[in-house]
């Protein structure tokens, strides 16, 4: 029976033309009918009522409450930056949040990964508001954690729209516990309408639930939409007292043109990412277009979400596979509309309880999952108000792990060796941000690596890696214990050579290499490395010889690195760009790193020059005329820059900061920029401000020359310098 009512919900709709047997009867929905009356319908648990507060609880917020809610978070949090979107048929504003830090670029001046969720498009799924904004509650109030949070904020941008049908939503919550019976024209004994039981937006519809005649009224608007509207007859109808009426044509109504118009806050090039969230039924549904490499990533993504979810209480979200999935045919859904006009992985999420479907035993179906009665399987819509906070809580993590996908594979970004003896660094790479989508290689060789000594790697991601929980590295939530595993190899043409490394120890902790991250916490890793004087290396390695070095891992959802990190991976058309393999073709797996090269030898080599204490120095870079800086040794390992250079309009800039020496590296972490002095007679001390502008570094190649690095702002210098006085 249950089965049989949830194939009419899950909108296998069959439109009947005969007139309803009964009479219209209005019916309220209870917590228990003992006495059979007809017009009750019995939950077996409480009935929701709306209530007007902002706070989350365990309950159902009304339209003002949540819309309080959204405001109040905008205005007292950096993360959430509101926009009116579109206006519905009664003329209220739909609004849409980008969630993120207020700009448009990520922390590489890169234009910004988009992600749409949209709620509330059947008015009586109370389910999905509560959930986007759930979305929008984690995202805001989650404290600062240099992780996996603040990446998502800083590099992406998160629109959510809570509610896209306000009318109708509003018409559910001025009747939150009745609507007519035996009026649907397809199932008349089982499927109430109107008042709670309200789905469509409320063209041609009055707020009086008392007036009977336009009650049955109203676009669907999960049917409203290109490219397969009004495609099929089963699905979607053009009586418009039907639940499924689609409207005069695609996008006849304003509440479908807001969400496209929130696609824009994107903007549409960079979205990444579509979801539209209903209850109820515990499924995915998507749609697939021609493009299989798109319909790869959608399952992978639904898979993703799907296993995260699961690692909570066991609530398993289904969804068919490829074969199943009809290419190129619709209902006139978002989802398809997303998967067909923007191509990107887009689904319809169906919110618990399940429908009782034989995939989802022993699961009764309904308000049943619960201990409800599921007297009518309707009561799916109508979710016990004591499960809301876990439902809303946990889906937003699930929500932020697929961002956390959608936001790109993983890439090196440095890589470091030192010499744990000295400390000293002797050898470095890196992949510079420019501002285009491509990188720079930079490589600084100070030595080559010489067989039989030990060398400590660093390496650095584009972002956090790995999930902790109480201090220590565990698989993401969903994942396998496998996805943890980090190679590192070296190889002189075709031949590996031997390495014996370390275990990884990921980095959770500020400051410079090899003791910290770069940017997140568990986005650099170290390890311990030897050469071998063996065999295989003595034969590979004779005088100074190249080799490449292998790096490969995977993020925290198991994306495996761009095998070249020179140009930035984005998402179009359907598919990764600039993802590619260690053969350097693209797709959308990744694969080994082979893009750095570094020197051996087999020669044993003096220790690595090092900082000299000593008496100031002048400083300068050939290239750039009328610069310079002074480093001035201090005791205790100690020293201060001061450097005069010129600002993007020609004006003297001059920075100071102070620094620590570590072996051939003086680490400055803060870099003062000095404002307001006038140098010579006029000078004044109390004009002079002070900013931290950004971090540099020195490091010595020898005794007269070196590289000066700086980070100001977005912007990254690498200088080569020579001494010019002792
Ligand atoms: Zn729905």
């Amino acid at each position: 029976m249950i089965r049989t009512r949830l194939l009419m919900l899950g909108g296998l709709l069959a439109l009947a033309t005969s007139v309803p047997a009964q009479q219209a009867r209005m019916t309220q929905w209870v917590e228990r009918n003992p006495t059979g009356a007809n017009d009750r319908i019995a939950l077996g648990y409480a009935v929701p009522i709306p209530v007007d507060t902002p706070l989350p609880f365990d309950g159902f917020r009304s339209y003002a409450g949540l819309h309080a809610r959204h405001q109040d978070l905008q205005a007292t949090t950096p993360w959430v930056h509101g926009e009116v979107v579109g206006t519905t048929l009664a003329g209220r504003d739909i609004w849409a949040y980008r969630l993120g830090d207020a700009d448009l670029e990520t922390v590489d001046g890169l234009p910004e990964p988009a992600m749409l969720t949209n709620g509330g498009i059947h008015a009586r799924e109370w389910q999905s508001p509560e959930v986007v904004t759930g979305i929008l509650e984690l995202l805001a109030t989650h404290p600062e954690d240099d992780h996996f949070y603040d990446y998502l904020r800083e590099n992406l941008n998160v629109i959510v729209i809570p509610t896209l049908n306000i009318d109708g939503f509003l018409q559910t919550q001025r009747y939150p516990a009745r609507n007519y019976l035996n009026t649907d024209p397809s199932n008349p004994d089982t499927s109430p309408r109107d008042g709670r039981m309200r789905r469509k937006n409320m063209r041609n519809a009055d707020e009086d639930l008392l007036t009977t005649l336009d009650h049955l009224e109203g676009v669907d608007l999960n049917r409203n939409n290109a490219p397969f509207w009004n495609t099929n007859p089963e699905r979607s109808s053009s009586d418009s007292r039907s639940l499924v009426h689609h409207g005069a044509s695609p996008a006849s109504e304003p509440e479908t043109r807001a969400l496209d118009a929130a696609a824009g806050l994107g903007p549409v090039e960079e979205l990444r990412l579509y979801t539209d969230v209903h209850s109820f039924s515990q499924v995915h549904f998507w749609a697939r277009n021609a493009n299989n490499r798109l319909t790869g990533q959608t399952e992978a993504v639904l898979s993703l979400f799907s296993n995260h979810h699961r690692s909570f209480v066991g609530k398993n979200y289904l969804f068919s596979n490829r074969a199943s999935v009809p290419v190129s045919q619709g209902i006139g859904s978002t989802d398809e509309y997303f998967t067909h006009t923007y191509q990107v992985p887009s689904w319809t999420l169906e919110v618990e309880p399940t429908g009782g479907q034989a995939f989802h035993a022993p699961s009764p179906g309904c308000g049943a999952d619960y201990g409800g009665e599921a007297n009518n399987c309707h009561d799916g819509f109508i979710l016990p108000e004591s499960e809301i906070t876990r439902v809303r809580e946990q889906l937003a993590q699930s929500f932020a792990a697929v961002y956390y996908r959608q936001a790109g594979p993983p890439a090196v970004l440095e890589a470091k060796v030192f010499d744990p003896e000295s400390e000293a660094v002797v050898f470095e790479a890196a992949w510079d941000p420019t501002d285009t989508r491509q990188r720079e290689r930079y490589l600084n060789q100070l030595q080559a690596l010489q067989l039989g000594r030990a060398y400590t790697l660093w390496v650095a991601y584009s972002k956090p890696m790995r999930w902790r929980e109480g201090g220590a590295i565990v698989p993401f939530p969903g994942q396998l214990e496998s996805s943890l595993f980090v190679s590192t190899g070296l190889r002189v043409g075709d031949n590996n050579l031997t390495v014996e490394t370390s275990d990884p120890e990921w980095r959770d902790r500020a400051g410079p290499a090899p003791g910290g991250y770069l940017r997140y916490r568990d986005d650099a890793v170290v390890i311990g490395f030897t050469l071998p004087r063996d065999e295989v290396n003595s034969g590979q390695v004779v005088g100074s010889t190249e080799a490449q070095w292998a790096h490969l891992t995977a993020d925290m959802v198991r994306m495996l690195l761009d095998g070249n990190p020179a140009t930035a991976a984005y998402w179009r058309a359907g598919a990764w760009s600039g993802y590619e393999n260690s053969a350097g073709e693209e797709g959308d797996t990744g694969d080994v790193d082979r893009t750095l090269s570094v020197q051996l030898t087999d020669q044993d080599l003096l220790p690595p020059f090092l900082a000299e204490p000593g008496l100031a120095s002048a400083w300068a870079d050939p290239s750039r005329d009328g610069e310079g800086f002074i480093i001035e040794m201090l005791a205790d390992q100690r020293a201060v820059l001061y450097w005069f250079t010129y600002d993007d309009a020609g004006s003297q800039d001059w920075y100071i900061a102070t620094g620590q020496v570590t072996g051939n590296r003086i680490l400055f972490p803060e870099l003062l920029r000095l404002n307001g002095g006038v140098f010579g007679p006029a000078f004044d001390p109390g004009k002079v401000t002070r900013e931290v502008v950004g971090s540099a570094s020195f490091t010595w190649s020898g005794c007269d020359e070196g590289k000066l690095v700086w980070r100001v702002g977005q912007r990254l210098g690498r200088q080569s310098v020579l001494r010019l006085t002792r």
